[in-house]
């Protein structure tokens, strides 16, 4: 119902500035200030993003909101109570965590995301899907990049929080990310109204680099013209700006991304061992099977001959080979 979506959304603008008064000026906040600067983050990106602390008590939100005059039942329901385990009751659902505001793309807080200050699991807690936050279609900072989207008719996709932070911090203002989730063909239609072009900037990893695979044909299909960074060493944007600093990130990293199609090249070859004939014939053969696919024909021609340079067969041989692959696929 509407009435209560509007007091759950109130409930989290309390929060939200109860979490960020609550690191700004309690003792106890301290390690938490100490590790968010640890990682980078001063007092202008704590600021700009609302972050915020819960602090280990199990009780803080729940007294607080009490006091606000609050139904447990309803916060329960919006996610920022639990329901004691034990016995009658609720409790905090965020304790000892680092809070990230998350909101809609109005602006309006709805969910939150609560970092574990050391290892545990786990890392990063939620908020649960609620009738205000829907984890498919929310993404992280749209409402704050909308407009860098828009004028640059990019956007740039990251998979963390801290990525999306750091990313702004080295001047990608058109940088969102989704909620720990694989992006959805609902997030591509939202982005889509703002941009034509992605840019898929997730972690160096194994999981960031077999999610950008997934992520490009959902994004093609929605009409964007995508393109994907490489970063070194398997690490996430967020240590590559504090590794190497934002000006490399920016020039090297973001402006360097390639192709959607470059990557899928990059990224088979992962899987076949081209020091051995087969390998490089079995390489060759998917590589032109992802070649196939590609509308226009002056780009096959272009990525056809890069094959043949590098591997020494005959340009026309691949392009007999992309021929029947179209025919058969049709
Ligand atoms: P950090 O830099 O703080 O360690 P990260 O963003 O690099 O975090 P990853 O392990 O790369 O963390 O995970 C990417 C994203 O996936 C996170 O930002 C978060 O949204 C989500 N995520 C990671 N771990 C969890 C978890 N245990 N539960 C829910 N979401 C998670
Ligand atoms: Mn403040
Ligand atoms: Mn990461
Ligand atoms: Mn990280």
């Amino acid at each position: 119902l509407q009435k209560e979506r509007r007091i759950v959304q109130e409930a989290h603008e309390y929060s939200a500035k109860l979490y960020h008064y609550m690191l700004q000026n309690l003792e106890i906040s301290k390690p938490a200030k100490d590790y968010l600067r640890s990682r980078g983050l001063g007092e202008p990106l704590i600021e700009q993003f609302g972050i915020g602390y819960a602090p280990p008590r199990w009780d803080t939100l729940t007294q607080a909101l009490a006091r606000k005059g609050y139904s447990e039942a309803e916060m329960e329901a919006g996610g920022l109570l639990s329901r004691r385990q034990e016995s009658d009751g609720y409790v905090d659902r965020f304790r000892d965590r680092i809070m990230f505001p998350i909101h809609d793309a109005r602006g309006q807080t709805i969910a939150f995301a609560g970092r574990l200050l050391s290892d545990g699991q786990p890392k990063y807690l939620n908020s649960p899907e609620t009738a205000l936050f829907s984890k498919s279609r929310t993404l992280y900072r749209l409402h704050e990049a909308r407009s860098a989207i828009r004028k640059s008719g990019q956007v740039v996709l990251l998979e963390g929080y801290m990525d999306v932070i750091k990313a702004w911090s080295a001047g990608i203002h058109n940088g969102v990310a989704t909620m720990g989730t694989a992006l959805t063909s609902e997030h591509a239609a939202i982005l889509r109204r703002f941009a034509d072009e992605a840019v898929i900037c997730y972690d160096g990893d194994d999981a960031g680099q077999a999610a950008a695979q997934k992520s490009i044909p959902l994004l093609e299909e929605a009409g964007f013209r995508v393109r994907v960074c490489l970063l070194p060493n398997r690490m996430d944007p967020d240590e590559y700006v504090s590794a190497y600093g934002p000006e490399p990130f920016l020039r090297e990293i973001v402006e360097g991304a390639v192709s959607a199609v470059k990557f899928q090249l990059i990224y088979l070859r992962k899987s076949h061992i081209l020091l051995e004939e087969d390998g490089r014939i079995r390489y060759l053969r998917d590589a032109v099977r992802i070649v196939a696919r590609r509308d226009s024909p002056m780009e096959r021609e272009l990525l056809l001959k890069e094959l043949a340079q590098e591997f020494g067969v005959a340009l026309e041989t691949l392009k007999q080979e992309c021929y029947e692959i179209r025919q058969r696929d049709k």
